[in-house]
């Protein structure tokens, strides 16, 4: 049987997909303008032959935008396991059958671990707590861990504990927080299909009044997750409308006995060009990988990624899952010439 030739102003065809990278060169590259959510969807839409240039577009979009420095950052579970959420792909909520037990660390254990990370030469520490929102124990256990970090490391502290009242967004500014992770997780459209215990809308409420206390918004998810790719460039659209200071990007990493145990990996040149795309679409902000890469990209990824889009990196392991050392992460970083952003330059 013989094919009908392609004409090539049809859409999907090589000349269409031409197209949109001529347009993001000019519209993100030349003029730091970020694409749209069509336009976006557009690049998620490229074939695998596309690849390459557009890995080379996002990484010129983020040098020009950005700079050639790498956010490094370390984190560490305050209060793991024993949630009352059921975020689909966690392994932490205690809904689930998944192996992760309630468990907390103490004060001195959560000062080392900054210290860890500061050595590693990361500006940010995260302190991460598997809650809903926090209760008074636990915001009273993180202002201990704040002082307590405050007096024997210079490193910026970061949390992500949850949803918050008013209340606790102003105690933790006072606290001096520098940075809020709060994740939307998935399109809008797709949450519900993702958590049923909360919705987007009330993640969203706790990011704004993050950003207007004065905290930097963390705002990022997880891709892989049984989305379209038009939820994809959705989701890239709703964080943009965010405006956050920085986006982790997660692949889901199926873990047993969470309702997600059994979806597939995302394959490497999807989760690749997800990133890309989520770069055209942000072009300023810092996009970093989070967990789920080794599983995704394989030990190819971290560079792969690094020359794509990404400029931020978390060293060391994950909440529930481990992850490249330190090590491989920063030594890549000298290899590729990328310096790790100084301390000072972001203060
Ligand atoms: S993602 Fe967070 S809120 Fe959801 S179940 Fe896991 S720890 Fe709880």
């Amino acid at each position: 049987m013989t094919q009908a030739p392609v004409r090539p102003d049809q859409p999907g065809t090589h000349a269409d997909e031409a197209d949109i990278l001529d347009l993001a060169r000019e519209k993100v590259l030349e003029r730091g303008e970020p694409l749209t959510q069509a336009e976006t969807l557009s690049v998620l839409q490229l074939g695998d032959d596309r690849l390459t240039d557009l890995l080379q577009l996002a990484h010129d979009v983020r040098m020009k935008w950005c700079g050639p420095e790498v956010e490094v950052e370390g984190i560490i579970s305050l209060k793991t396991g024993g949630c009352p959420e059921d975020c689909h792909f966690c392994s932490q909520s205690g809904l689930f059958t998944s192996p992760v037990r309630s468990a907390w660390i103490d004060i001195p254990s959560l000062v080392e671990a900054a210290k860890q990370t500061a050595k590693t030469g990361a500006t940010e520490f995260c302190i991460v707590a598997a809650v809903r929102g926090p209760d008074k124990r636990l915001m009273s256990q993180v202002a201990a861990g704040i002082e307590a970090i405050r007096n024997e490391v210079d490193i910026q502290i970061a949390c992500s504990l949850g949803m918050l009242t008013q209340e606790q967004v102003d105690e933790l500014a006072a606290m001096g927080v520098h940075r809020y992770n709060h994740n939307l997780e998935t399109a809008r459209s797709h949450f519900p299909n993702v958590v049923t215990t909360h919705t987007w809308e009330e993640r969203e409420g706790t990011l704004r009044m993050v950003r207007e206390a004065g905290m930097e918004v963390c705002c990022g998810g997880i891709l892989g997750m049984g989305e379209s790719l038009e939820q994809r460039a959705e989701f890239a659209a709703d964080l943009a409308a965010l405006n956050p200071d920085e986006v982790p990007l997660n692949f889901l990493n199926p873990r047993p006995g969470t309702p997600f145990g059994d979806l597939d990996v995302l394959p490497a040149s999807d989760a690749l060009r997800a990133v890309a795309a989520f770069r055209l679409a942000l072009p300023r902000t810092i996009l970093r990988f989070a967990g789920g890469r080794e599983i995704t990209l394989g030990d190819l990824g971290a560079k792969q990624g690094i020359l794509g889009g990404i400029n931020a990196v978390i060293v060391g392991n994950y909440l529930t899952t481990l992850g490249r050392p330190a090590e491989a992460d920063l030594d890549l970083l000298v290899d590729l010439q990328m310096p790790i952003k100084a301390l000072n330059d972001s203060i």
